[in-house]
């Protein structure tokens, strides 16, 4: 089709590789594996994955083998860890494409060294996953050493290449939490060395635990949400002030008309202008992931460097904003993300109004929205 829709989102792939080398420099001597799960967030897989590498990523990590297939099709070779078990339906694949896997029960660990036979492969990398307080995936600290000797008896097919856990709570600077698991996993790391294992890679800060507890740096870390330039939480804003937001939500105004004192706008009229108003439509709405609550919690769009607030709720392709007689049909619109005259609406802004967290609005930015990359 020649054109395209007046909505789309630009990626500063610049963004995340100034982003990649300060989280790097942070971390360091801790080497970095960018989380590019869920389409990197929204940004876009592969792009972003090249560019984290290129900024110096030692590797990548996903949660779905099928996203880790994506990458190695676009021709990635760096090592990409999938981040928990997954479908045995779907493990020969893993082995197949030389991902990295996540391991934390023994079935597990005998699928992957059987389909590491099954199709000839004779080294699978695994990482041990120890559950130190979040309770979501991991083995229980009190079987890591059944585990790794299980892993130890499936060599060669399986080598063990690292140990790790996450954090539940380190986005929360006055919480005792992160410091009860960092015990729990020494203890663990402990039990590993004594019982004969060592293995390569110990890891366990995410994005906020890499800016905010550098007990949690160890060999490597895992950052996602830091590498796209978004706080993982307002609390740690100013550990994130040198980081710059890679994603710009936007639009073209699609027309532009004068409404009279007392009109309404959009459904159920409920807003109401008090005089005389001049209102653009924009072509984007709750199907492309601009919430429909975001009317009525204060939302605003920038239009040639201007905030201007949403009227009305946001339908399912369309919202409109009240402007001047500054604006017109075309002028570009930026939803959130840096606008051209270096103005900024945060995802985290979003996010407050809304009452979530800035994953959540990039990663509901919906595929209906073609992504723009920088070179
Ligand atoms: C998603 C994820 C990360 C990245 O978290 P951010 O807060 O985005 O940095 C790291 N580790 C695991 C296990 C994850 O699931």
């Amino acid at each position: 089709m020649r054109g395209e829709r007046w909505a789309w989102v630009d990626v500063d792939l610049d963004a995340v590789r100034h982003n990649v080398r300060r989280l790097a420099e942070v971390a360091a001597p801790a080497r970095l594996l960018a989380v590019v799960k869920a389409d990197a967030y929204g940004h876009g897989a592969v792009p972003v994955a090249e560019a984290a590498l290129e900024a110096g990523a030692h590797g990548l990590a996903v949660a779905l083998v099928q996203e880790g297939i994506e990458l190695r099709r676009a021709g990635i070779e760096a090592p990409i860890l999938v981040l928990s078990e997954q479908p045995a339906e779907q493990v020969p694949d893993l082995v197949a494409h030389g991902l990295v896997a996540t391991v934390y029960t023994i079935p597990y660990i005998d699928l992957l060294a059987e389909s590491a036979r099954g199709v000839d492969v004779t080294n699978v990398e695994v990482h041990l996953k120890i559950d130190t307080g979040m309770h979501r995936v991991g083995a229980q600290p009190g079987a890591a050493v059944e585990l790794a000797g299980r892993l130890a008896a499936r060599a060669p097919q399986l080598t063990v290449g690292g140990v790790f856990t996450h954090l539940s709570s380190a986005d929360s600077p006055d919480s005792d939490e992160t410091d009860r698991q960092l015990a729990i996993f020494d203890k663990v790391l402990e039990d590993l060395r004594r019982a004969g294992h060592s293995p390569e890679l110990v890891h366990v800060a995410n994005s906020a635990g890499t800016l905010a507890h550098p007990r949690a740096r160890r060999d490597l870390v895992r950052t996602g949400i830091a590498m796209y330039g978004i706080a993982p939480d307002p609390a740690l804003d100013q550990l994130c002030r040198d980081l710059r937001p890679a994603m710009s939500l936007r639009a073209r105004v699609s027309l532009v008309k004068t409404v009279r004192a007392g009109d309404g706008v959009s459904y159920g009229l409920r807003h109401r202008f008090s005089e005389a108003a001049r209102v653009a439509t924009v072509p984007i709405g709750y199907a492309d992931g601009v919430p429909r609550r975001l009317f009525g919690t204060g939302g605003e769009v920038l239009i040639r460097g201007r905030r201007r607030p949403i009227v009305g709720v946001v339908t399912m392709d369309q919202l409109m904003v009240e402007v001047d007689d500054d604006v017109s049909e075309g002028d570009v619109v930026t939803l959130f993300g840096v606008d051209e005259f270096g103005e900024c609406i945060e995802a985290n802004e979003w996010a407050a109004r809304l009452g979530t967290i800035g994953y959540e609005i990039v990663c509901a930015v919906s595929a209906r929205v073609p992504r723009r990359h920088s070179p």
